[in-house]
């Protein structure tokens, strides 16, 4: 059987590898952590540096394609491997623009889509000028930022400066705060024949800056689902893109929608896809990456998910007692296989999955409340 690459061995790793597994494909994960969670369903691990030449070089020799769960993975890797002719999605030019809040705003705003006002803040000197437009406003790195980690919320002109020099003075934008009515998000994929797919849309809400719990079908107007659905699948034209991409939105008071951000991979809000479509992201990972053609997406049942973050997990680290959640009715249990919990560690998630996702979120949060928290 083929074998598959994946660089990064985190929890969307392992659950790439799960999918390909089961489409009979072996599976080759790079990621420098002995305790990548991906390992243990992986043929191969290669514990290395993301661009050690070695480990590349096993992968160009042994790889029928390869993908990524890690979107800070060297993008020159990604380039190297691709110019070795092997099938590279997505590619690492798209990588580098979803790696970049600077360039992924940029491109977005060419693609003709709405972002909120931002300021490309490379130097002390951009935050010069008038900031009204952008204040108040969020200064957010342009690189490495996740789970809201980079980020910080300013009133002022001289909050932004100061905020600016905490941060390094790395490069920066600073994003005017909208007014949010909800946030969704939409997955799209698309093959190198153009075929295009997107996932139902999901509604997200975060707590400490984490997503929290997505809901499907989102509770807006069919309308806006439509808005963005098309507008994720015209961004992803707009890219070239080959493979999974994950695209969040703001809906704004007035039903409008901006593009937030983009991940070039399956997406935390897209775990409902494990249980309720025909087709996970994962699957859909391994398809794009084979040129096979696209799995089916409609949504077999309304489904709220629900991360599992170390909070959950006792003091000294020990596994919840699941008997609560492993006996409601239409619920599933997805842990990651994590030794060690920490307050804000994904280690895993439930989907319920109900007649309607106001009964799946009661139900879900039903199950949440006899859950132990700490911190
Ligand atoms: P992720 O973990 O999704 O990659 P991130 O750290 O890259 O998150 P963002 O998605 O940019 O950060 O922002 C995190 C959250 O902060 C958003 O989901 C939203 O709730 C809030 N937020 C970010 N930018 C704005 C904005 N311009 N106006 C209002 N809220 C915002
Ligand atoms: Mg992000
Ligand atoms: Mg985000």
């Amino acid at each position: 059987p083929a074998m598959l690459g994946i660089l990064g061995g985190g929890q969307l790793g392992r659950m790439f590898a799960v999918a390909a597994r089961t489409m009979g494909y072996r599976v080759t994960v790079l990621d420098p952590d002995p305790a990548a969670p991906a390992a243990a369903f992986a043929d191969v691990h290669l514990c290395r540096p993301y661009t050690d030449e070695a480990a590349l070089h096993t992968l160009a020799d042994s790889c029928a394609a390869v993908t990524t769960e890690f979107e800070n993975v060297n993008a020159d890797s990604m380039r190297w491997l691709a110019a070795q002719g092997v099938p590279v999605s997505p590619s690492g030019d798209c990588v580098a623009i979803a790696q970049d809040r600077i360039a992924e705003k940029t491109f977005v705003r060419q693609a003709g889509l709405a972002t909120a006002p931002f300021l490309a803040v490379r130097t002390a000197r951009d935050l010069e000028g008038d900031l009204s437009p952008y204040l108040p406003g969020i200064l957010k790195t342009a690189r490495l930022g996740y789970d809201g980690k980079g980020q910080a919320r300013v009133e002022t002109a001289e909050a932004a400066r100061y905020a600016l020099s905490e941060f390094k003075h790395q490069p920066c934008v600073l994003e005017k705060l909208m007014p949010l009515q909800t946030e969704i998000s939409v997955i799209v994929t698309r093959s190198a024949r153009n075929e295009v797919t997107s996932f139902p849309v999901a509604e997200n809400q975060h707590a400490g800056g984490i997503l929290d719990v997505s809901i499907v079908p989102a509770r807006v107007p069919a309308g806006v689902a439509e808005r963005a659905r098309a507008m994720a699948m015209q961004l992803a034209e707009a890219l070239d893109y080959v493979g999974v991409l994950a695209v969040e939105f703001f809906v704004l008071q007035d039903d409008t929608l901006v593009i937030n951000e983009m991940a070039p991979r399956p997406h935390n809000s897209g775990h409902y896809t494990l249980d309720a479509t025909l087709t996970s992201q994962f699957e859909q990972q391994v398809r794009a990456m084979c040129g096979l053609y696209p799995g089916r997406t409609e949504l077999l049942s309304p489904v709220v998910m629900v991360n599992l973050l170390g909070d959950v997990w006792g003091e000294t680290g020990e596994e919840p007692d699941w008997e609560i959640l492993l006996t409601a009715p239409n619920t599933k249990l997805h842990l990651y296989g994590k030794a060690q919990a920490r307050i804000g560690r994904k280690m895993g998630h439930f989907n319920v999955l109900a007649a309607s996702a106001e009964d799946a979120l009661e139900q879900a949060q039903a199950i949440r409340e006899t859950l132990p928290r700490r911190g």
